[in-house]
C-alpha cells in the first residue's frame, strides 16, 4: 500500500484506451466495474474530442461478482462487434477486473469473430499508463503489420502519437511538413490517426520516426527486427535536437539534410539583448524522461538557463535521464511521488520549474514560475492554436512559453530599484505576466523562516532581515537558506548584517 494523493500517470487500460482512441476502425473491449467510464471524460473533455472514445465497458456491478461475470464480457464482446463493425478488436480487463481473473483475451478468441482480436496482459498492480500505452501498441503492430511491398519514393512512419498525448496533434504537422522538405513522405502515422489495414502496411515504409520513446518504442524495435525498419533515436524538440534529427535522417536515407530555417526565430530571440536577463536563471526540470531530456538542452545550451534539478516519474526512462543529470552535474529525481518532488524544488528554491501540471501546482504554493513541457496536463495545454514542441515553430513556441512565466527584464529591473513601489514592490509577485499577483509572496510565509523560527536554532536581527529584504525576491529564498547553513556551520545563532554577508563572501567563492 502506498498513500497517495497525485498520480502522475493513469493505470496501464488508460494507456491502452489512448491508442484505441487515436486510432479508426479499431474497438476496446475493457472488463471493468461501473464507474471506470470515468476515463472517457479525460478525451471527451481534456482533448476535447468530439466523439466518445470507441471502448465498450462490462460495466459489471457487486451484484454480478456472484454470477457469470465472465457471460457479460462475452455479451459485450459480441454486442461491440455487432454494433462498431470494427477491423480489429483489442480486449483486456481493467485493475478490479484483474483480480476476477475472467482471461478475456481467451474468451475472446473461443468466440469465433470475424476479425482479428488481439489480447492485451496489463499488470495494472506493477505498470502504469505509458507503459499501457507502449504495450498495446506492440500487441497491435505484432498482430497486424506484414512484410509489404516497399515504397517507390523515400517514405516514413510516424511512431508515438497517440490520443491525449501532450501536444501530439501538432507535432505531427511539423514534422510532416519538415520531412516534406526533405522529399520523404509520410507512409503511416500510427496509432494517430491510423486504421488496423494502415497497421498492416506500416513495413512499406524506408524506416521509422520514433517521436515519443514512452509510447512506441517496443513497437519500433518489433519492426526494425521483423521488417527490417531502422528507427531514428533523436527526439527533435529543440534547435540542436531538430538539426540532430534531420542529419540522422539524411544518415538513414542517404538523402540531404534539409531545414527550412527561415521560421526559426528562438536562436536569435535568445541572443537578442533583452534575453540577457534570462542567463544563468536556475531551472528545475521534471515530467516525462523524453520531455526532461529535451527541455535540458535546450534550457542550457538555447536559453542559458543554469539546470540545478532534473528528474521524471517514468521509472522505464530513470536510466538516460540518470545519466544525463550526470552530464548536467546535478542530482537525477526518479520518483512518482509528488512530495518527493516538491521538497526537492523547496531545497533547490529555483528562480523557474519546467514541469507537468502537479508542478504547477507545486510552483503556486512555492510562488515560482513555472512552464509546463510535459503530460500530465490540463485542458489549457490542448490549445485550439497550433502549438507544436517539436522542429522549427515547436523551438518558436518553447521560447515564448518558457519566458512567458519569468518576470521580464524590465519589471525585474525595476522591482529590484522600486521595491517601496506601490505597483512594483514584494508583494505583487513574481511577475504581473505570470498571474502570480493573487498570491503575495510574503515573507512571513517562506517556508525557511518557518523553519529557523521554531526550530530555534539561527534568530535573524531586524538589521540583517531589512538587508535581506534588499536583495530581489526571486532569490531571497536561496540567500536566506545559505546564510542560515554557513551561519548554522559557524556555531553563530544571531544573524546580522556581518554574517549575511559573510555567508555572500563565502558562498561567492
Ligand atoms: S478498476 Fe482501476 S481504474 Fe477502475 S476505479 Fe478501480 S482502480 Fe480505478
Amino acid at each position: 500500500m502506498k498513500l497517495t494523493l497525485w498520480t502522475y500517470e493513469g493505470p496501464p487500460h488508460v494507456g491502452a484506451m489512448r491508442v484505441a482512441t487515436a486510432m479508426t476502425g479499431l474497438h476496446y473491449v475493457l472488463h471493468a466495474p461501473q464507474g471506470d467510464t470515468y476515463a472517457d471524460l479525460l478525451f471527451t473533455m481534456i482533448e476535447r474530442r468530439n466523439h466518445r472514445p470507441p471502448v465498450t465497458y462490462t460495466t459489471f456491478q457487486a451484484r454480478d461478482l456472484g454470477s457469470d461475470t465472465a457471460n457479460l464480457f462475452k455479451t459485450a464482446c459480441q454486442n461491440a462487434y455487432e454494433r462498431f463493425k470494427p477491423e480489429a478488436m483489442i480486449v483486456g480487463a481493467s485493475c478490479t477486473a484483474e483480480l476476477i481473473q475472467d482471461d478475456p483475451g481467451g474468451m475472446a478468441e473461443t468466440m469465433g469473430l470475424p476479425v482479428p482480436v488481439i489480447a492485451l496482459e496489463l499488470p495494472s498492480y506493477q505498470r502504469k499508463e505509458n507503459f499501457g500505452a507502449d504495450e498495446t501498441f506492440f500487441q497491435i503492430t505484432r498482430a497486424l503489420a506484414k512484410p509489404v511491398e516497399k515504397t517507390a519514393h523515400v517514405s516514413c512512419n510516424l511512431i508515438g502519437p497517440t490520443a491525449l498525448g501532450f501536444r501530439h496533434r501538432d507535432d505531427i504537422t511539423e514534422l510532416t511538413g519538415m520531412l516534406a522538405d526533405m522529399g520523404i513522405a509520410v507512409n503511416v502515422c500510427a496509432p494517430y490517426g491510423a486504421s488496423p489495414s494502415d497497421i498492416a502496411r506500416l513495413g512499406a515504409a524506408h524506416f521509422n520516426v520514433l517521436m515519443y520513446p514512452e509510447t512506441g518504442e517496443a513497437a519500433c524495435r518489433w519492426m526494425e527486427r521483423e521488417l527490417e525498419l531502422p528507427f531514428t533515436k533523436t527526439v527533435p524538440i529543440g534547435v540542436g535536437a531538430t538539426r540532430d534529427f534531420m542529419a540522422e535522417v539524411a544518415s538513414l536515407t542517404g538523402l540531404t539534410p534539409q531545414i527550412d530555417e527561415s521560421r526559426l526565430r528562438l536562436p536569435w530571440y535568445s541572443a537578442s539583448v533583452d534575453s540577457t536577463y534570462l542567463t544563468g536563471k536556475r531551472v528545475f526540470l521534471f515530467g516525462d524522461g523524453t520531455h526532461v531530456a529535451a527541455a535540458a538542452r535546450i534550457a542550457r545550451d538555447e536559453m542559458g538557463f543554469e539546470v540545478v534539478g532534473m528528474g521524471c516519474y517514468n521509472r522505464e526512462m530513470a536510466r538516460p535521464i540518470r545519466k544525463l543529470a550526470k552530464e548536467y552535474g546535478v542530482e537525477a529525481l526518479i520518483t512518482d511521488d509528488y512530495l518527493e518532488v516538491e521538497a526537492a524544488i523547496e531545497a533547490l528554491a529555483p528562480e523557474m520549474i519546467l514541469g507537468t501540471q502537479m508542478e504547477r501546482m507545486i510552483g503556486k504554493r512555492l510562488n515560482i514560475p513555472c512552464a509546463v513541457i510535459s503530460a500530465p496536463v490540463h485542458v489549457q495545454d490542448y490549445p485550439a492554436r497550433y502549438s507544436p514542441q517539436m522542429g522549427i515553430e515547436g523551438a518558436n513556441v518553447i521560447f515564448d512559453t518558457w519566458v512567458h512565466p519569468l518576470v521580464m527584464g524590465l519589471e525585474e529591473h525595476l522591482l529590484h530599484m522600486f521595491r517601496d513601489d506601490f505597483e512594483f514592490n514584494d508583494a505583487a509577485g513574481a511577475s504581473h505576466h505570470g498571474g502570480h499577483h493573487s498570491t503575495p509572496a510574503s515573507e512571513t510565509k517562506q517556508p525557511e523562516t518557518a523553519d529557523a523560527a521554531t526550530t530555534g536554532t539561527v534568530i535573524w536581527l531586524d538589521e540583517a532581515e531589512r538587508e535581506l529584504k534588499k536583495i530581489p525576491f526571486f532569490v531571497r529564498g536561496k540567500a536566506r537558506r545559505n546564510t542560515e547553513t554557513f551561519a548554522a556551520n559557524q556555531g553563530v545563532h544571531e544573524i546580522g548584517i556581518d554574517t549575511l554577508y559573510e555567508a555572500k563572501a563565502h558562498y561567492a567563492r
